[in-house]
Formats: structure tokens, C-alpha cells, sequence
């Protein structure tokens, strides 16, 4: 498949920006649209959606981004763990440089904490292994897309009967956050595109509920330019004929019954549990929790250590970016205190961070 000619063909984006244009034409007042998927904020970021639509489409960012969406306490369990002797921490990439409440993971490698990046967490699981007289901590954060290889690598660990691989975890899920920010007056969403490579795990029927109780329109979309106004086109659709129903533009990834057998793997290790999100707050049934049969592998259980309270950069507006209710331009840090290469909060840090977006490709 050639992603660059068949999906940014300029000319049927300039066909389907005409559909969208006429479709919200007689539209009266402001249809609001959340993306709630970091690579889908970045590819709208990176190819300047925004600013292609017509002015009563307000496209806001949501909370789509895994690291943007775990709260500063998690980081402070990092680094706690990260001093303590004898301790291998494994992450991705991302959570190296997200600030905690005094300090970061990388902060603490400058220190001389033990610090690897992994690609998987299998890598972990190998690197515990290697290094049987240490404890070796994986960070298990993400949604429904990672948690899979994190049960995978647990479920590896129990067959080599390693005794020294744990897991802080913050596993989050959707669509719970959907639902939670539905109910927000200064939003007033009306329409969602849905994460898509969650989507593929959970399926698309999993916002059946979503639409039905709050009827609002969803539509599981592609990264692709192409795909993300074809979301936007039947988004607007939708809610100019009031026929609001799940929609999956996406089809040739995601299902509607996603990935069973990823799902099998992750509920055998994982269950349910609220989580707390950055900026949002507490959600019911919005989390996943190791099972108490997989506690030897649970870090929160296995290695106890003090975690300092927690403290937020009192100028950081992460939670409000989180939630869409204000842009990046709109917080004093940012571009002026808040950079990637000093981050002030975690919505710059990841890739997939909307003020990491907006500081690379700029207001569109
Ligand atoms: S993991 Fe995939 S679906 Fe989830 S936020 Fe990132 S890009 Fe979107
Ligand atoms: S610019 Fe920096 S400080 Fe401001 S909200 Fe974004 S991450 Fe937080």
C-alpha cells in the first residue's frame, strides 16, 4: 500500500474539504470535534487540518497521548524506584524526560540510577534475565494497545520463572475518558474520532455503549491526511442529520470486534479499576490493575519505597490541554519556559503531546 499517493493525494483532499464544507454549510453555530489519539493530533498538527476547515468545525486535541496522560504521582513512584540500590528501571523512550515532582527518570540517571530504554517489554524481561542479583522494573504505561505485551511479558516471566522482573503499572482504557468529558458544559463535544490503533484491540462496537447513552457521533479514522478529513466528513455528517451511530472509516485495521485474542492475553493478567488521569482526575473503569494471582510481579507490592507528595509546576496548564479546553498557545510557559528540550510538563515531552505538536509544526 502507497500511504503518500493514495493518502494525501491533494486533489481528493481538496474533494472531500468541498464535502465537508458543504455539509456544515447551513450548520448553525460551532460543531466541536475531539481527536482523542496522539498520532492523530500529530497528523493533524503536521499537516495543518485545522486550519483547512471551515470555521464552524472546532477541532480540539483530547486526552490521547499515554505519557501526557499519567499523573506526576507515577512519575515520583519512578523515580523512587530509580534510587533505590540495586535497581534496573526499563521504559520507552518517553517517560525518560516527563518532570516529576522534583525530579525526572533522566535526572536520576545523571545521578547514576541504572535507566534503560526499551522497545518492548519483552526487552525488559530479557534484561531481567541477564540480571538475576538486580530488580528490574518495567514502566508499564499506555492504553489498550500496549497493555497486551506488558500481560505477554509478565506471563514470559512466570514461564522462566523469573523472580526479579516487576511492573509500575498505569495501564489507562478507553473509551471511559470519552464518556467523562462528554458531561463537561465548557466542551460540549459533539462528535469523536476515536483512537485508532486502541481500536484495534478493543473494536469498534466498544463505543457502542458511548454513543448510545450520550449520543454522540464516533468515527474510527485512519492517520493518514486523507483519512482524518474523511473522519471529520462523516463526523459532520452525522451530526448535521442528527443520526448519531459508530462509524469506522478505518476498517482496514480496525474490526468491530477488535483483537480477541490481544484482549485474552491482556484480561488474564489485567482487570478493570479506575485510574487516575492527569487533569481529569479519577474515572471509573478507566484503568487496568495487575490480577492479585500476578502480584511477585507487581512493583507497587514486591519493592515498597517512599514516594514523595506530590507537586505540579504550579504554571503548567497539561490538565486543561488534556482536556481541550485551552491550546497551547494559551499557556505563559510555552515556547518561553516550556521547550522540548526542557520540558515543563509531560503534553511536551512525547511525541504524541499536543504541546510537543504545536511547538514543531506550529499554529495551523
Ligand atoms: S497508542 Fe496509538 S491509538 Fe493510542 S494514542 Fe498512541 S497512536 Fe493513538
Ligand atoms: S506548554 Fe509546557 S507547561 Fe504549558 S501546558 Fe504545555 S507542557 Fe505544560
Amino acid at each position: 500500500m502507497n500511504y503518500t499517493t493514495e493518502f494525501r493525494d491533494p486533489e481528493l483532499a481538496a474533494l472531500q474539504l468541498e464535502a465537508i464544507r458543504r455539509t456544515v454549510a447551513n450548520h448553525s453555530g460551532v460543531m466541536t470535534l475531539m481527536e482523542v489519539c496522539g498520532t492523530h493530533t500529530m497528523a493533524i498538527y503536521q499537516h495543518g487540518i485545522r486550519a483547512l476547515l471551515p470555521k464552524n468545525i472546532r477541532l480540539i486535541s483530547g486526552p490521547g497521548c499515554p505519557v501526557c496522560v499519567t499523573p506526576i504521582d507515577y512519575v515520583d513512584h519512578a523515580v523512587a524506584l530509580a534510587r533505590r540500590p540495586n535497581t534496573i528501571i526499563t521504559t520507552f523512550g518517553d517517560m525518560l524526560r516527563v518532570p516529576g515532582s522534583s525530579s525526572s527518570l533522566m535526572r536520576e540517571q545523571a545521578r547514576g540510577a541504572t535507566i534503560k530504554i526499551v522497545y518492548s517489554p519483552l526487552d525488559a524481561v530479557a534484561i531481567a534475565a541477564k540480571n538475576r542479583a538486580q530488580d528490574v522494573v518495567f514502566l508499564g504505561v499506555g492504553f489498550e494497545t500496549t497493555t497486551p505485551t506488558v500481560a505477554g511479558a509478565i506471563l514470559t516471566a512466570a514461564r522462566q520463572g523469573l523472580k526479579n522482573f516487576f511492573v509500575l503499572g498505569s495501564h489507562k482504557t478507553m473509551p471511559a475518558p470519552m464518556a467523562a468529558l462528554i458531561g463537561d458544559p465548557q466542551l460540549q463535544v459533539d462528535g469523536y474520532l476515536c483512537p485508532a490503533h486502541v481500536s484495534a484491540i478493543i473494536g469498534s462496537d466498544a463505543y457502542l455503549p458511548l454513543v448510545n447513552q450520550y449520543q454522540v457521533a464516533a468515527v474510527i479514522t485512519g492517520f493518514e491526511p486523507l483519512d482524518v478529513l474523511q473522519g471529520v466528513l462523516m463526523l459532520a455528517r452525522q451530526i448535521v442529520s442528527g443520526k448519531m451511530q459508530v462509524e469506522n472509516q478505518y476498517r482496514r485495521v480496525v474490526h468491530p470486534e477488535g483483537n480477541p485474542k490481544a484482549r485474552d492475553i491482556l484480561y488474564q493478567v489485567f482487570e478493570p479499576c479506575a485510574a487516575r488521569w492527569r487533569g481529569i482526575g479519577d474515572i471509573p473503569d478507566s484503568g487496568l490493575r495487575m490480577r492479585p494471582e500476578y502480584a511477585a510481579f507487581n512493583a507497587v507490592v514486591q519493592l515498597p519505597v517512599e514516594v514523595e507528595a506530590p507537586r505540579e509546576h504550579p504554571g503548567c496548564q497539561c490538565g486543561e490541554i488534556l482536556k481541550g479546553k485551552i491550546s497551547p498557545q494559551d499557556c505563559p510557559l510555552f515556547r518561553t519556559v516550556c521547550t522540548p528540550e526542557e520540558p515543563v510538563g509531560a503534553c511536551m515531552v512525547s511525541s504524541e503531546g499536543t504541546c510537543a505538536a504545536e511547538y514543531k509544526y506550529g499554529t495551523d
